[in-house]
């Protein structure tokens, strides 16, 4: 049996309904928190059989570790790249980057690319990485790739292949086994770090065959999808022009929504999808920084809300930066409505409350709060305020005054992989170099596509 016991902790959970904890402690056994509270544990709270790790966490403030509900790993040796070229559109972004890029990714760069998104996303203390990969070059055996490398550093993950037609039948057909074979491998509800979905590109690069195909070979699974939804114009105007149908309702015919399952963006979708997705518990995903980057417009997220969907905080692989994201999801969201005041409570909720919701209903398992029996993964930061802390303001106080800069201490699974700001168990100065090696040859590739 390991435990892990913080002692002296600011403690904080700065859910809508959230609490704090001026001083106080907190208990992790064999990787879920076995107890919190104030002051100081009581005697016999640790067992005495146990192997323990103590932090006395003094002059630190204690938070649930933050979750990235929408990821794309891959999207790392895009740093630094150039096109060549001057994109004009949703659709040039691309074919001019993102389809040059997943097509220039064989097994190292998909290993490294996941430990190094992996790296600077625990040091900015995100613990849950949801991850939509694409690798068409090397697709079998890819998740387990990108899932090697996570277990290495540590970090929680729920991952899936995105299926799509755009590198030809047998392209869709690898993605689909590529996507059994690690539920296979992981089990539905995940093992360890691990879990799997299904995942598909867009409705766009999706044919109904493919579809056909994918539900064939589902069958009666419980398994949830992740996929892009109206991100840009394309998606929709592609779905009614080739199916006479919306796209979410085209995804409800094809056994697609569900509590499991993730629409990401749905910046197009007007109320009649809207409606399926908050019948079929389908929650979405936005990525506020992504939206903008692109010029794709925000999502209609307070219409989203009002019919009763579950929206939740992803960065599309824009950055690895939970703090930033969820920053700019409320300004974005501010100025999308012209309204000053709103969605402060929606996206408090969102980045805390229907994050963890979202990854605790794929790993099986309550992740991202802090109560006895949710997964041990937290963060230490070295946070004190000259202002008051309480349940009321926990948010305003992450919102305005932390940042990932001050995240010391990183724990998942009751197990620490942050220490003093750097990541454990991987030596990152030699890991550089071997990157160095892989990015040459991914840019090369890259180069060589048209
Ligand atoms: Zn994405």
């Amino acid at each position: 049996m390991t435990e892990l016991l913080v002692t002296n902790a600011r403690i904080v959970y700065p859910a809508t309904s959230g609490f704090v904890i001026d001083r106080g402690w907190l208990l992790a056994r064999d990787g879920s928190i076995a107890g919190l509270g104030a002051g100081d544990p009581s005697p016999g709270t640790c067992q005495p059989s146990a192997d323990l790790v103590e932090i006395n966490a003094s002059g630190m403030t204690l938070l649930p570790g933050l979750l990235n509900t929408h990821m794309h790993l891959y999207s790392m040796y895009s740093r630094g790249i150039s096109t060549g070229r001057t994109s004009h559109g949703f659709l040039d972004v691309l074919q001019d980057l993102w389809w040059r890029l997943d097509r220039s990714l064989l097994k190292d760069a998909c290993w490294m690319s996941a430990m190094f998104s992996g790296m600077d996303s625990l040091r900015c203390g995100t613990t849950t990485i949801v991850d939509h990969h694409a690798s068409p070059n090397y697709i079998a055996g890819s998740l387990s790739t990108l899932s090697d490398a996570l277990n290495k550093l540590g970090l929680r993950h729920v991952l899936s292949y995105e299926i799509t037609d755009r590198n030809g039948i047998q392209g869709a057909m690898d993605g689909i086994e590529e996507n059994l074979r690690f539920l296979d491998e992981v089990g539905t509800e995940g093992t360890g770090l691990a879990s799997g979905m299904i995942g598909l590109h867009a409705s766009f690069t999706v044919s109904d065959g493919t579809l056909a195909a994918l539900r064939d070979r589902v069958g009666s699974r419980d398994v949830g999808y992740h996929i892009h939804v109206a991100e840009g114009a394309i998606d929709e105007e592609d779905s009614l022009r080739k199916y006479g149908k919306r796209i979410v309702a085209r995804l409800d015919e094809a056994g697609l929504l569900g509590p499991r399952s993730i629409a990401v963006h749905c910046v197009g979708i007007d109320a009649s999808e809207r409606s399926l997705l908050a019948e079929s518990k389908t929650s979405v995903v936005v990525n506020t920084m992504s939206n903008m980057n692109n010029a794709v417009g925000l999502p209609a997220v307070r219409e989203m809300l009002d019919a009763g969907i579950q929206v939740g905080i992803g960065t599309d692989g824009y950055t690895t930066n939970m703090f930033e994201e969820f920053r700019n999801t409320l300004v974005g969201l501010r100025n999308r409505y012209q309204d000053p005041s709103g969605f402060w409570p929606e996206v408090q909720r969102a980045q805390i409350e229907t994050n963890a919701d979202i990854v605790s209903r794929l790993a099986g398992r309550p992740v991202g709060r802090l109560e006895p029996g949710a997964a041990a993964d937290f963060i230490l930061m070295d946070y004190t305020s000259p202002t008051f802390i309480n349940a009321a303001n926990a948010f305003g106080h992450m919102f305005f005054g932390m940042s990932s800069d001050l995240v010391d201490t990183v724990v998942v699974e009751g197990k620490v992989v942050v220490k003093d700001h750097e990541v454990l168990e991987v030596d990152r100065k030699s890991l550089e170099r071997e990157s160095l090696k892989v990015a040459k040859d991914v840019w090369e590739a890259f180069d060589r596509l048209v």
